[in-house]
């Protein structure tokens, strides 16, 4: 197995981890065998206690680990398979360091972050290159070079390195050239120092991927090359894309990454075939059809918070050759300005999860608006629980009906907690986490979308239906399509009579691919685009 190190430097964001998903795409294009993970050196045990403020979406995969979002890329971009094992914080590593300690393994020692916490990383990476079926793994180190906290995992990659023969580890370091526009130019001093830093450590990257929002021309590269020793070809740029992420394979290919990592590797691989790739691009970016989305949520300043829900709702609207106008309204400004006004000429309405009160009333409200005006609805989880309320409210007739996480004390707790499921205190994967089965009911718009009875989809969820209210929501009209078979948990709603009403207590965004849309999603995608046309 080869191993490739993706760090990052200058700032955050850079994109590093859709660069390592991207350079996925190529190599699986290539007919290798990929496998992609990541170090988070920060001392959260996983990002599942982290507000969507701090740090985006929580990924959520089969096994039920909690995630950074950069998993969702990797496994978007990838055929790649991922467990709670492709996923290391230094919360994890020290946790597991300090229970060692406890139980007396390291015999009287003094533990130390060298060599303990960098054996504990090694340990991960060999176990993975033990494990893992593929030709490489690619492992993404998050944080920016310099962090002390990415200290430890630079240390364990730099004596990793050392320990494999040479030619068996690649180093990638993804930076920033920025434009400044008093000079007129590009700069590459931020790089250098961050190449310097890197090498201060021990690590001589040897491709240089470069950041930047115009063409990096030669002479840049060419002083990038000599500062920083890296030949000047394999410095290479990754422009910030036009239109969709799903150009950045494209992009890197033109700058023959692929051909210089395989090179780097000793590797033989056939040429990229990227034909259907560039065929998804091309589709995404001049779709025949258009139509107008409303995501009612409240997270809706930060970028990252619902990237999975965007991205599979990109993906089912190229499948439909149809561009998304989205338009992220804000769940408190229809409790004050009420639905109407804000939801008014939208093609659909897509409610995704969330947690606590505020804004609950103004998405119940937009789900209101969707089923009275026919307007195709699309529930995630949360999205769920208020089509539920609402419709218990205003169809069955249960005026004070709600969810007891928002209210304790309701008469007509529609969606609850099931017994054995209080938290007891503890907040950290403490929730009904990843995939589980379920059945759908014949004739049933999921059962016609999935083409398929027997599904399996990612929880991330508390609160479940609650079924002492199911006979009474059914005979008012709710139709119950998909159900766990263990325990007879409802996983599917959805309301006959409707252009497409749906909604699920799981995730499907999690599973959705830009070559393989998520069925609930294209179904929406479709009703939206048949809205939009009449
Ligand atoms: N807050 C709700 C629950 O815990 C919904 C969670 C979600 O949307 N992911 O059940």
């Amino acid at each position: 197995m080869k191993y490739i190190f993706i760090t990052g430097g200058v700032i955050s964001s850079l994109g590093k981890g859709l660069t390592a998903a991207a350079l996925g795409t190529l190599l699986e294009r290539r007919g290798l065998k990929v496998g992609l993970m990541k170090f988070d050196p920060y001392l959260n045990v996983d990002p599942g206690t982290m507000s969507p403020y701090q740090h985006g979406e929580v990924y959520v995969l089969e096994d039920g680990a909690e995630t950074d979002l950069d998993l969702g890329h990797y496994e978007r971009f990838t055929s790649c398979r991922l467990t709670r094992r492709h996923n290391l914080t230094a919360g994890q590593v020290y946790e597991e360091v300090l229970r060692k300690e406890r139980r007396g393994d390291y015999l009287g020692k003094t533990v130390q972050v060298i060599p303990h916490i960098t054996d504990e990383i090694k340990n991960r990476l060999r176990h993975m290159g033990q494990h893992e079926d593929c030709d490489i793994l690619i492992t993404e180190i998050g944080g920016t070079t310099g962090d002390i906290e990415g200290l430890p995992f630079l240390e364990a990659i730099r004596q990793f390195s050392l320990e494999n023969a040479p030619g068996q580890c690649l180093f990638i370091h993804v930076t920033l050239v920025p434009f400044i526009k008093a000079a007129g130019e590009l700069k590459s001093k931020p790089t250098q120092q961050s190449v310097a830093k890197l090498r201060e450590i021990g690590i001589q990257p040897q491709i240089l991927i470069c950041r930047s929002e115009y063409p990096v021309d030669h002479e840049t590269r060419q002083k990038i090359s000599s500062f920083c020793n890296v030949p000047v070809e394999a410095v290479i740029e990754e422009q910030d894309v036009k239109h969709t992420i799903y150009e950045v394979p494209l992009m890197l290919h033109r700058e023959r990454l692929d051909e210089l990592v395989v090179h780097a590797l000793g590797l033989k691989a056939p040429q990229a075939d990227l034909k259907e790739w560039e065929k998804l691009v091309g589709r995404m970016i001049s779709p025949k059809y258009r139509a107008k989305i409303a995501m009612v949520g409240k997270y809706l300043g930060v970028p990252d918070a619902y990237k999975s829900v965007m991205e599979a709702l990109f993906h089912a609207a190229s499948g439909e050759d149809t561009g998304i106008d989205l338009v992220k309204v804000d769940a408190e400004e229809i409790e004050k300005q009420g639905a109407e006004p804000l939801l008014r000429g939208m093609d659909g309405v897509l409610v995704p999860g969330g947690f606590g009160e505020r804004g609950i009333e103004g998405k119940i409200a937009a789900a209101r608006y969707a089923r009275e005006k026919k307007i195709p609805y699309l529930g995630l989880c949360l999205g769920m629980q208020v089509a539920v309320i609402e419709f218990a409210r205003d169809v069955a007739g249960l005026k004070k009906a709600h969810s007891s996480e928002f209210d304790s004390q309701t008469k007509d707790p529609v969606i609850t907690l099931l017994p054995g499921q209080e938290m007891n205190g503890a907040k950290g994967a403490t929730m009904r986490l990843g995939s589980y089965s379920c059945r759908l009911a014949a004739g049933s718009m999921a059962e016609k979308a999935y083409a398929q009875s027997e599904i399996r989809e990612r929880h991330r969820h508390r609160y479940e239906f609650n079924n002492a209210h199911r006979a009474v929501l059914e005979k008012a009209g709710l139709r119950i399509s998909g159900v766990h078979p263990q325990g007879d948990l409802v996983e599917l709603i959805e309301i006959p009579d409707h252009p497409w009403f749906v909604a699920c207590q799981f995730h499907p965004e999690f599973r959705s691919k830009p070559d393989v849309p998520h069925p609930l999603f294209r179904g929406f995608a479709q009703a939206a685009r048949v809205h939009a046309q009449n």
